[in-house]
């Protein structure tokens, strides 16, 4: 294919951005096309700022185009969770053995402009914003949009859907029948709250996710470079202990004081944050093929929404745009045969982070603050000491390397099988030392 064909790239969000960019070094025109009218005019919809945790895989992805510098500037690093007990103070866990390592906090919006910015700079680059995909076909890459201005259509040899995990994209493959999906939802959805600064200071300790794990209900909360902290409130949708119960001002202040009451002196908001802000959905998005002829092929939440419990949905969507390049590359930039590699190298990887976030849910909420996971952390940072390159935990895995996320399920079901044996053999050896000190003393 001629380097003159324009790529088309549906979604100007945090894949599609980096998707443009990648495409735009490799000497593609790109025309991007975007729903929403530009975010760096805009105003952030209430409640729904998200603050994300971008680890090594998204860095990796940043560096490798010389965006990493330029996005940190903005980011803070947390080095650890802060576990909240209902009672009692606040108890943190450092996420390396060094205590070195950390994820990094960081605006969605913030991020999504800058990549924007990066996009939109480079030659080659078109966006097009207040354009809604309405229409595709598969066959010969013709696509409609809803304009303010009425109905448009435009045509690339390929279409690139990085349109969330809502994809209208993936919603006309699955119309033609090129493809099928499954949309797996949580009973649980989430609300944002906030915590804002303090005397003009962070109200806590800014280098640490905060986490305040409640069984059936968990929160998170992320510092923000204005000193506020974002909150997220994971409970179920509906039941007597749900989003739904909490009708009045009077029931909202009396749920947070029994579950939170931490929160309370912190977030004077609390109420009018928890009657306005929307509560969103979390699910799993499974589809396949992520690519049809060549011609059409699917990146990010479009192809793989997950939930969000490892603060990997980002990373991982920025791991498809390079492997994507990495295809490119060695297809001579055949796009029949790269977007097929690319789907076989990918989905493997975007399901095993789907279950571990799914699982690491469970460890949140739950685990977090039992003495057993305590326990469990302290042994694994001591192995990750004692050998080194040859013993990591599955957050060191899946947070401080680009391991693949397959290998890394891999990885770490091998090293709790060798532990577990050595765990038995020493059990066995005890417990045969026991019998034979009892036979020495009944002598
Ligand atoms: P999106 O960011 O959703 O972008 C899609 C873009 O496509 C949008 O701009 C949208 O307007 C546009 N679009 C949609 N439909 C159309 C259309 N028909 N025509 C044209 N344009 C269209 N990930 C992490 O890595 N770390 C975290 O800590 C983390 N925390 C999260 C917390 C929460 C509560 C949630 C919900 C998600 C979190 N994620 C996190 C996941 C992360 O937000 C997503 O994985 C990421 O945004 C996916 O990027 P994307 O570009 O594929 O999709």
């Amino acid at each position: 294919m001629s380097e003159r064909e324009e790529i088309a790239v549906v979604g100007a969000g945090l894949a599609g951005c980096l998707l443009a960019c990648y495409l735009a070094r490799r000497g593609y025109p790109v025309a991007l096309y975007e729903r929403r009218p530009d975010p760096r005019t805009g105003r952030v919809e209430r409640g729904r700022s998200i603050n994300l945790a971008l680890s090594e895989r998204g860095l990796d992805a940043l560096r490798r185009i010389g965006l990493e510098r330029q996005v940190m500037a903005d980011a803070l690093p947390m080095r650890g969770r802060m576990i909240h007990p209902v009672e009692g103070e606040p108890q943190f866990q450092s996420y390396s053995s060094g205590g070195d390592r950390a994820i990094n906090s960081i605006s969605r919006g913030a991020l999504n402009n800058a990549l924007l910015n990066a996009a939109a700079a480079l030659p080659g680059v078109r966006v097009a914003f207040d354009h809604r995909l309405v229409g595709l076909d598969p066959a010969n890459g013709e696509m409609t949009f809803e304009t303010p201005q009425g109905k448009v259509s435009a045509a690339a040899s390929v279409v690139l859907g990085a349109d969330g995990a809502g994809s209208a994209v993936r919603g006309q493959l699955l119309g033609y029948g090129a493809l099928t999906e499954s949309l797996d939802f949580l009973d649980y959805g989430y609300k944002e709250l906030t915590i804002p600064p303090l005397g003009g200071d962070f109200a806590l300790d800014p280098g640490a996710l905060h986490i305040w794990p409640r069984g059936t209900s968990m929160m998170i909360a992320l510092p923000n470079p204005d000193r506020s902290f974002t909150c997220t409130l994971f409970w179920p949708t509906h039941g007597t202990a749900s989003f739904a119960s909490l009708g009045s001002p009077a029931a909202i202040e009396r749920y947070f004081a029994i579950h939170y009451p931490d929160l309370i002196p912190l977030a004077p908001n609390l109420v009018d944050d928890y009657q306005h802000n929307p509560v969103g959905v979390l699910g799993t998005v499974r589809c396949t093929p992520w690519q049809v002829a060549g011609k059409v092929g699917l990146l990010g939440d479009a192809a793989h929404a997950i939930v969000p419990f490892y603060g990997q949905g980002a990373n991982c969507a920025f791991e498809d745009v390079v492997e994507l390049d990495r295809c490119l590359d060695e297809c001579g930039d055949d796009w029949s045969a790269a977007l097929p590699l690319y789907q076989r190298r990918r989905q493997a990887n975007a399901e095993a982070i789907a279950r571990m976030a799914l699982a690491n849910f469970v460890e949140m909420r739950d685990k977090v603050a039992s003495p057993v996971f305590q326990t469990r952390k302290k042994i694994e940072h001591a192995l990750e000491r004692a050998l080194p390159g040859r013993y990591a935990s599955q957050y060191e895995l899946v947070s401080f390397s680009t391991t693949p996320y397959a290998q890394v399920r891999r990885r770490v079901r091998r090293q709790y099988q060798v532990l577990g044996a050595v765990a038995a053999g020493a059990v066995a050896a005890l417990a045969g030392a026991a019998i034979a000190f009892g036979r020495g003393r009944r002598r």
